[in-house]
């Protein structure tokens, strides 16, 4: 115990900020740590940068764990221009990943979330970005097991091998898969295949008619997906979802009218669901055939509108020299949103969560969240894509919410063949806290039910997800296998063990 004692007491003076969390500055540090606390079995819950936000951020479900925060292992092992893959370790964030390919002919796959998250932690929690899901880009990763041995997945376990960096399978049984939403090691590098940026590209925006046309038009979103039209990941908002994105950001810049601002949004999003995407071809022809086929598919539900980035920066100069500040803001962030879908990974989306003031002042959006007096929680179901499930799914959402007297944010999003993704925000002051997270609760349940299952969930919820029978049980040998004194994470998508 002696060892350990030592270990905290050395780990706090390197890290003033906390007493309870530990920052291990290399691997070396966290190998001891990790050793130090199985043998006192010390419970550790392991986070990247611990911007989980809407369903636990940095905090453990079982409490008494002690945290270890993985940022400060922030190196970009090998970044292959050449090849198109990263090698990195849990603190390197999209935003920095996203400056380092601006010029390239790649990028990293964003998220909506902070620039400041990390690509591992969002990794593990099968976070979806713009262009779809995260785990389908990881080829192999780097997990330190409670003992303090490391074992590499995928073919990277072949250090020899020539195709080490890009075949994920390896030879045998791989184990890449279980380490993601698992509590069986420490993630401490993970090799990740770049996007390559496609030549040309328009932006896409969809105003729907009505709901009804907005339900109806799952199923042409399935087959433009099915048909490699639509490559990316569409998010149709409701419109209070989507004022709520870009209002903030808006309201950052000096100099503009809030009476002017909500004019134009109002013009903008003028009916109850609204939709922004893009598409991309390295051919100018397959693009216009691409356009042409998009309009045909949705037209009959939504206004379709094809904006290019030449359009749009013009459109922006123009207003500029005219003066019109509100107009130009309103630009700015419609051209930042999109080019998430370039990679360019933005802080706009925590204005969404911040009050107008923090997100206006705040030197640390990001620090900022959770000291923030606004609160939220998500709900994450997926869905068949089409009509009747999503509309199914809505409607649910919708009384739901009503009964607890919240107004939720939805964003739909159709993320592959013949699935849907629902983001369910409830937002609330903090006083309400517990209505809230009944309400998250209470929807998880009765969409569930319905077969609207949330592929991710939050630190309180576990209990939904974690039914006794043969599969919980073989997960619990293989969890006693890599971490026999159940040590890391206890209770995260894994029931604690009974003694
Ligand atoms: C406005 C807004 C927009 C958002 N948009 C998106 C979005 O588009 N897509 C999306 O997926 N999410 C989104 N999020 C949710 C969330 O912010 C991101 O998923 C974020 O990437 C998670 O935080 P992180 O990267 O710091 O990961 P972390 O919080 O560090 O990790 C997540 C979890 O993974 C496990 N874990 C992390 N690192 C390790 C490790 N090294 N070893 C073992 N286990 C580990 C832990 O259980 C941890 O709690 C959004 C949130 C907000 C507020």
């Amino acid at each position: 115990m002696n060892k350990l004692a030592n270990n905290i007491f050395s780990t706090s003076q390197e890290n003033l900020q906390s007493d309870t969390t530990y920052f291990p500055s290399d691997i070396n540090a966290l190998r001891d740590f990790l050793i130090n606390c199985n043998e006192n079995s010390i419970k550790v819950y392991p986070i990247s940068r611990g911007y989980n936000w809407g369903l636990g951020a940095s905090e453990p479900v079982d409490k008494s764990c002690r945290v270890i925060n993985l940022r400060k292992l922030n190196d970009i092992h090998e970044l292959n221009l050449e090849e198109g893959f990263v090698s990195i370790g849990p603190g390197v964030t999209q935003g920095e990943l996203s400056d380092l390919l601006i010029d390239t002919e790649y990028m990293i796959d964003v998220t909506g979330s902070s620039r400041d998250t990390s690509i591992i932690g969002n990794a593990l929690e099968r976070g979806i970005t713009y262009k779809g899901l995260r785990v389908e880009s990881v080829i192999g990763l780097e997990v330190m097991l409670p003992n303090g041995e490391i074992i590499h997945t995928g073919s990277t376990r072949f250090n020899e091998w020539k195709v080490k960096n890009h075949y994920q399978h390896g030879v045998g049984a791989d184990l890449t898969s279980l380490f993601f939403q698992s509590n069986f090691g420490v993630v401490t590098k993970m090799t990740y295949r770049l996007t390559r940026k496609k030549k040309y590209q328009v932006y896409i925006k969809l105003n729907f008619h009505n709901e009804e046309k907005l339900f109806e038009s799952m199923s042409s979103f399935n087959n433009l997906i099915k048909y490699d039209i639509i490559d990316s990941v569409y998010h149709i908002a409701n419109s209070q979802r989507a004022v709520n994105a870009m209002l903030p950001e808006i309201y950052r810049n000096e100099n503009v009218s809030k009476k002017n601002i909500q004019r134009l949004l109002k013009i903008a999003l003028s009916s109850e669901w609204t939709s922004s995407g893009i598409l991309t071809a390295d051919d100018k022809t397959v693009l216009k055939y691409k356009i042409k086929k998009l309009r045909k598919s949705l037209s009959s539900y939504a206004r379709v509108e094809v904006l290019t980035q030449t359009k749009l920066s013009f459109l922006q100069k123009l207003v500029k020299s005219f003066g019109l500040s509100s107009f130009y803001a309103f630009i700015k962030c419609i051209r930042s949103l999109m080019n998430l879908y370039n990679g360019q990974s933005t802080n706009i989306a925590l204005g969404a969560v911040l009050t107008n003031d923090e997100y206006k002042e705040s030197k640390n959006l990001s620090e900022q969240v959770e000291k923030s007096s606004r609160g939220f929680s998500y709900c994450l179901p997926l869905t068949k894509l089409n009509q009747e499930s999503a509309e199914e799914m809505v409607k649910t959402i919708k009384a739901i919410c009503q009964t607890y007297e919240l107004d939720p944010s939805i964003t739909l999003n159709p993320i592959s063949y013949m699935v849907l993704e629902a983001v369910v925000s409830v937002e609330y002051d903090k006083s309400q806290f517990t209505k809230a997270h009944n309400c998250i609760r209470e929807l998880q349940k009765t969409l569930n039910h319905q077969g609207h299952i949330s592929y991710r969930t939050n630190i309180n919820d576990m209990d939904l997800y974690l039914e006794k029978g043969p599969y919980m049980d073989v997960l619990r040998s293989i969890k006693d296998s890599f971490d026999p004194n159940a040590i890391i994470s206890p209770g995260r998508y894994l029931p604690e063990k009974s003694s």
